[in-house]
C-alpha cells in the first residue's frame, strides 16, 4: 500500500488509482496505484527517494507507445515524463533536449534549425527518453547514430552522463533495459542542411506511414522485433493471419506487423493474440517472433 500522504506531500503532480488505457496508445491498461506527471529532475529524484524509502515500486513511461499494460494495471508508482521535461536548445549544430519532449515536436525544432539526421524520427510517437530506451528507429536510420551522450540516473541515485559508446544500443536494444535506470536528457550532433530538403523527406516518411501503417487504429506499433533474415509483418501475413482477431484485439488488415484495438480490447485479447500469433508462425516457417512491445504491470 502506498503511503498517499506522504507521497502527496512529495509532489504535487500526483494522481491515485489512474486509468493507464488513458495514458497509452494502445487505449488499453488498468489502473496504476500512483501516476505522477514530473516536471524536472528534482521532482524525479524526490519521488525515486520516496519509492526506496518507502519500499514501493516505481517504472518510468514516456508517451506510452510501446507498452501493453495489464489488465490488472500497476503496482507503486508510474513516473511519467512527459510535457513537463520537454525543454530543448540548439547551438550550431548539437541539439540538447529533456527526456519528455516528443520525437515529433523535437522533429519541428530540428527542421527550423536546418539541421539534417533526425527526419527518420519524426513520425515516430515517442519521447525522446522512450526512443533512447528503445534504440528507436525507422527508414534506416536510429537513434544510436545521432545520439552523442546520454544523461541518466543509475539504479544506485547517482546521475551520470555517458557518451554513447557505452549506452550499449543496438537493434531495440540498450543499457537502460537492465531495469532501474531513468532517462534525463541528451546531446545530439547533426549536420547542416537545407530547410526544404529535410521539410520534404520529413514529409515523405510520414506519407509512407500512413499509407502503409494503421495510424487510425490504436496500437503499439510493431508488436514484434524483426527476426534475422525475415519481416515479422510478411511472416505473419503469410501464416494467413491478417484480420484474425481475439476480443478486442486483431492484427491490422492493413499492415500484419501490428495488432491493433479495434474496440474494447483488454491486454489479455493482446497477449492471447501474440501467443497464437508467435505458435502460428512458428509451426509454419520454424521462426520465433520476439515482443517489441514492452509488458508492463501485475499479470
Ligand atoms: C503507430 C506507431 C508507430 C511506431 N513506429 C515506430 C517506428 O517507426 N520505430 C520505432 O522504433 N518505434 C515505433 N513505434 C514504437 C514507439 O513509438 C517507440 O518505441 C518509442 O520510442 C517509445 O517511446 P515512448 O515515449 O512512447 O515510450 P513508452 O512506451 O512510454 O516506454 C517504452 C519503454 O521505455 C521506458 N522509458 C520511457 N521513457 C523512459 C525514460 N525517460 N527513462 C527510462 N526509461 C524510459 C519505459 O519504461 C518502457 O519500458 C511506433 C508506435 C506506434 C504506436
Amino acid at each position: 500500500m502506498i503511503d498517499r500522504e506522504r507521497l502527496s506531500s512529495v509532489t504535487d503532480n500526483v494522481l491515485f488509482d489512474e486509468e493507464m488505457s488513458k495514458h497509452t496508445t494502445f487505449r488499453i491498461g488498468g489502473k496504476a496505484d500512483a501516476f505522477v506527471n514530473v516536471e524536472n529532475a528534482l521532482e524525479i529524484e524526490k519521488v525515486i527517494h520516496f519509492c526506496t524509502d518507502t519500499d514501493t515500486p516505481y517504472m518510468i513511461m514516456g508517451n506510452g507507445s510501446n507498452m501493453l499494460v495489464s489488465d490488472k494495471g500497476i503496482r507503486g508508482v508510474v513516473i511519467h515524463i512527459g510535457s513537463g521535461m520537454s525543454k530543448c536548445r540548439i547551438e550550431g549544430d548539437e541539439v540538447y533536449a529533456e527526456a519528455g519532449i516528443l520525437m515529433s515536436a523535437l522533429a519541428k525544432k530540428i527542421l527550423e534549425a536546418n539541421l539534417t539526421g533526425f527526419e527518420f524520427a519524426a513520425g515516430i510517437p515517442g519521447t525522446l527518453g522512450g526512443g533512447i530506451y528503445m534504440n528507436a528507429g525507422a527508414y534506416g536510420g536510429e537513434l544510436k547514430d545521432i545520439i552523442e551522450s546520454v544523461t541518466f540516473i543509475c539504479p544506485d541515485g547517482l546521475i551520470k552522463t555517458e557518451t554513447v559508446d557505452n549506452l550499449d544500443l543496438g537493434y531495440r536494444h540498450s543499457m537502460f533495459m537492465q531495469g532501474g535506470y531513468t532517462i534525463l536528457s541528451c546531446k545530439m550532433k547533426l549536420k547542416k542542411g537545407n530547410y526544404d530538403e529535410i521539410k520534404s523527406l520529413m514529409a515523405d516518411f510520414n506519407a509512407r506511414r500512413s499509407e502503409k501503417q494503421p495510424l487510425s487504429q490504436p496500437s503499439a506499433g510493431s508488436t514484434f522485433k524483426r527476426p534475422e533474415g525475415y519481416f515479422a509483418g510478411k511472416l505473419i501475413q503469410d501464416a494467413g493471419l491478417m484480420g484474425c482477431s481475439i476480443g478486442g484485439a486483431m492484427v491490422s488488415d492493413k499492415h500484419a506487423g501490428f495488432v491493433v484495438n479495434k474496440g474494447g480490447a483488454t491486454a489479455n485479447d493482446v497477449l492471447d493474440l501474440i501467443e497464437h500469433i508467435q505458435k502460428t508462425v512458428k509451426e509454419k516457417f520454424g521462426v520465433d517472433l520476439e515482443p517489441e512491445v514492452r509488458l508492463i504491470g501485475e499479470q
